[in-house]
């Protein structure tokens, strides 16, 4: 299976997911023209999408999947909570495929297992993707990691997991009281001790490779995101660890799991 982290932060998300010639977003929220461009830069030609799966109707999640799939023709799964919260994104002409919270669905050669998450949206989920040989987790937009959502992601051979924030910067920042107590609550965002916790028990589970994602770029720095996870690393005694951070600006590498 091959993944890039095309996009990763309040200003959108999107992930690429390949087995041979299936090929798959998980998200698109970001407008369809820097998606189309993004693709290119990896050398993916937008009509060969196969599919776009959607995890929730935020708009940093769903803004450019309307027109992505009316362009490329490809059904967009999604569960029917968020099309109900979505509808009006949709013009009728998409090709709309709906799944429940719980159960697996395949697209091609991939399958995915969906699991519900702790985020303040009408039917939120994230995925474990299966190729038959490795497994990806996708753990982004949690409050907190549920004991079902860790179950799921603790199969996975690589985790794209949330760090969003730092306490700190948070509670001293700009945002509104409200946004802050949204953020932090137990549907909101997760910050950087808890993604290293959960990165600490996920690595004593077999986890071997990360990716860091959805950094807030108001509450967080890249530097306190990778030594809050280098120092759960380091105490393990792990040298030369997978460790990888998703950015905003342009895609990550093309990792092979
Ligand atoms: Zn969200
Ligand atoms: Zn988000």
């Amino acid at each position: 299976m091959q993944v890039c982290v095309l996009a990763s932060g309040s200003g959108g998300n999107a992930i690429y997911v390949q087995k041979g010639a299936t090929r798959v977003l998980v998200d698109a929220g970001l407008a369809g023209r820097e998606i189309d461009k993004r693709l290119r830069s990896i050398g993916v030609d937008v009509p060969k999408l196969m599919g776009i799966v959607v995890s929730h109707e935020h708009s940093d999640h769903i803004s450019g999947v309307g027109i992505l799939a009316r362009k490329v023709q490809c059904p967009v799964w999604l569960t029917r909570g968020t099309f109900d919260a979505a509808r009006s994104r949709f013009k009728g002409r998409e090709r709309i495929r709906f799944f429940d919270n719980d159960q697996a669905f395949s697209i091609g050669d991939l399958s995915f297992q969906p699991f519900v998450i702790s985020h303040d949206a009408s039917d939120p989920v994230n995925f474990v993707i299966d190729d038959g040989q490795s497994r990806l987790g996708i753990a982004t937009d949690m409050g907190v990691v549920s004991k079902l959502a860790f179950e799921r992601l603790s199969t996975s051979d690589m985790v794209i997991l949330e760090s969003n924030y730092d306490r700190e910067m948070l509670m001293t920042g700009p945002y509104p009281w409200s946004v802050k107590q949204r953020i932090q609550g137990s549907r909101g965002h997760l910050e950087n001790t808890a993604a290293s916790e959960t990165l600490g028990r996920l690595i004593d589970g077999g986890l071997e490779q990360v990716v860091l994602a959805h950094l807030s770029e108001e509450n967080n720095r890249r530097e306190l995101a990778l030594s809050a996870s280098e120092s759960v690393i380091a105490s393990r005694g792990l040298r030369n660890y997978q460790l990888s951070v998703a950015e905003q600006d342009q895609p990550t590498p093309i990792f092979v799991i």
